[in-house]
């Protein structure tokens, strides 16, 4: 008899198999739940423990799992979320992406704690869970709609408005390597090319909904950070009153905003799409996930020249850089229908951004030209060209179908000099922020298992002055503040704890936005399951799931050279502040081989040592 968690859990993992139409249910005990915790702990394991060597990311011996964390659904900021996870179609290693929203509390008042999806089912299918509950439906009906389309057909179909439903769109049923998953219409497991994998099973949606609270062994504590959290807010007074963006023309200064792929440094047109352009022109409107007080994501309407539906949200940062400034594109009105069009579409906004202007790069540069792109003048600034792309990649159509295989592979594909022009790491298209400005990033671009992922990694520029990240590392005994500049032995280190900091969030499910210690974490984990946790026992999670995902990678093939910077961030800019500035490759290099080192890996080729392996117990 497996051993019940004391809170936090429902102990279920529900396992659907579409090519026999099978749903199935396991349970789980104490020491699984304690050694991975939830969330991209989950996703890790299984994906270590279940896929094969090389299986085909599209293929039906992928899995796409859904994982929660001990803290989904408790009512607390930041606790809505799920990780969702798979090998993935664009970089062929790990993939996992972490989304807010409403599925994940809905998810654990269901009465589970995972969902594994394996197999492929024969037609269009979704899958509906309800309380305990899991059934297989047709969804031929749904296929080819969009995220509003398809939510809106399951409520009616199913006859409940407060359904939750996490889904593809076209770009996911056309395999487009880089499409998302939609929670809702607005909130995205983005990176990785999740989408596809859905896509390749024939699943169009996940439908849940439960009525179960999730058990909580000691409520007080959090009580407590809620309160804690509702007289603190002002930590996070820019994500209230703008959402991500606030600070985009101080990054345009800074040389931190990426500029026509990369290249430039000056975008005089920033004011024109920065986050409090939109709240004095296009929002009409604040929304947020379950339970948080933050409401963060911005709503907005535009009715001419384009019509923009207020029900897919609004622009975050990533999405205003990559469609707007990396295009060379200052119409905000553009960007705010590129946004719609993403998440109508299921597209990851950051890639599609960075592929359209690579593909722009390279018709500047005569590498493309109006023959291979039936006749769009493909130039920086083109907004119509912008969102023409997005149209033709969802449905990989002319010269959409070369770009819906991401930057690496069109690249090769184009061949001549576009290598230059693909600013991607293991194949995943950079999220905006720049290594330049920010070494301790470019360090996480090199090494993240995910490729050049933003969100899992240390932003240089949080680390610098009086504020309650600096405070925090230093009651963890870390001098700060460090240089910008510096990429030495300290600054490494501080990476190395950001970031199993940040993937213990990941673990918990839990909003990175949330101003919550160490300290505060362990204490609501502990109230939470009733387990006498420390800091040194989630931290070491972090490190086993870290290490996990190295594994991982390391069986499909990559080494350390992959991990590896693209050559862009080592040019100098055309112009602005980074224009006579450059990375040192030395200094990277060297970096990088002091990170294994820290992590017990093997400082020339990065593997896990032995010890390191048995220490973490990883099976
Ligand atoms: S801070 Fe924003 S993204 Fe994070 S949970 Fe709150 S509303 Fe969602």
């Amino acid at each position: 008899m497996a051993e019940q968690a004391n809170g936090g859990y429902s102990g279920k993992i529900l396992r659907v198999n579409l090519s026999n139409n099978i749903t199935s249910v396991e349970t789980t005990d104490n020491s699984f739940l304690r050694k991975y915790l939830g969330g991209a702990g989950f996703v890790t394991y299984f994906l270590w423990k279940e896929l094969g060597q090389g299986t085909e990311p599209l293929g039906p011996d992928n899995k796409l799992i859904f994982a929660l964390g001990p803290l989904t659904g408790i009512p607390l900021p930041g606790s809505g979320r799920n990780c969702i996870g798979a090998k993935s179609p664009l970089t062929e290693g790990i993939a996992k992406s972490e989304v807010g929203g409403f599925w994940g509390a809905e998810l654990k008042r269901a009465g589970y704690d995972v969902v594994i999806v394996e197999g492929k089912a024969e037609k269009p299918v979704y899958l509906w869970i309800h309380d305990g509950e899991a059934s297989i439906k047709d969804a031929g009906h749904l296929w080819g709609k969009n995220i509003k389309e398809t939510q809106q057909t399951i409520r009616t179909e199913l006859g409940d408005n407060l359904l939750r439903v996490a889904a593809i769109g076209p770009a996911g049923e056309n395999l487009v390597r880089y499409a998302c998953i939609m929670n809702g219409l607005f909130d995205t497991a983005g990176r990785g090319g999740l989408g596809a994998v859905m896509g390749a099973k024939n699943l169009k949606a996940v439908a849940v909904r439960g009525h179960q609270a999730p058990p909580i062994s000691n409520s007080r504590p959090v009580t407590e950070l809620r309160k804690w959290m509702a007289a603190n807010l002002h930590l996070v007074k820019d994500f209230c009153e703008y959402g991500t963006g606030a600070a985009m023309e101080a990054f345009e200064a800074a040389g931190n905003l990426p500029v026509r792929n990369f290249r430039d440094g000056v975008f005089p047109g920033i004011t024109k799409i920065s986050a409090p352009t939109i709240k004095d022109t296009i929002r009409i409107g604040m929304d947020g996930c379950f339970a948080c007080t933050v409401r963060c994501k911005k709503v907005v309407q535009v009715k001419q020249p384009y019509f923009v539906d207020p029900a897919y949200g609004g622009p975050e940062y990533e999405t205003l850089a990559a469609l707007g400034s990396n295009c060379g594109i200052d119409n905000l009105e553009a960007l705010a229908k590129g946004s719609e069009l993403c998440n109508a579409y299921s597209l990851d906004t950051i890639s599609a951004g960075e592929v359209i202007a690579f593909a722009m790069e390279c018709f500047e540069n005569g590498l493309l030209s109006v023959k291979d792109t039936d006749g769009i003048e493909l130039r920086f600034g083109n907004e119509e060209a912008m969102l023409k792309l997005i149209e033709l990649i969802a449905r990989r159509e002319g010269i959409g179908d070369l770009l819906a295989e991401g930057a690496a592979r069109a690249d090769r594909k184009i061949g001549k000099a576009a290598e230059e022009f693909a600013i991607q790491v293991k194949g995943l298209e950079a999220g905006m922020h720049e290594p330049r400005v920010k070494p301790g990033l470019g360090l996480g671009f090199m090494v993240n298992p995910q490729g050049a992922d933003h969100c899992c990694n240390l932003h240089d520029t949080m680390y610098i002055g009086e504020n309650w990240r600096v405070k925090e590392m230093e009651h963890l005994g870390m001098p700060v503040p460090f240089s910008l500049e510096d990429i030495g032995p300290r600054k490494v280190a501080l990476f190395k704890l950001v970031q199993q900091k940040l993937i213990l969030l990941d673990s918990l499910v839990v909003c990175q936005f949330l101003p919550y210690s160490f300290e505060q974490l362990n204490d609501v984990v502990a109230a939470v399951t009733g387990w006498d946790t420390s800091i040194t026992e989630l931290m070491r999670i972090a490190e086993r799931t870290l290490t996990m995902t190295r594994l991982f990678n390391l069986r499909e093939g990559f080494t350390a050279a992959d991990d590896k910077l693209p050559p862009r961030f080592f040019q100098p800019k055309t112009d602005g502040v980074l224009a006579d500035k450059l990375l040192d490759p030395a200094k990277l290099e060297h970096a990088k081989r002091y990170y294994y080192v820290l992590m017990g890996w093997d400082e020339g080729t990065g593997i896990p040592k032995p010890e390191k392996v048995a220490e973490l117990d990883i099976p």
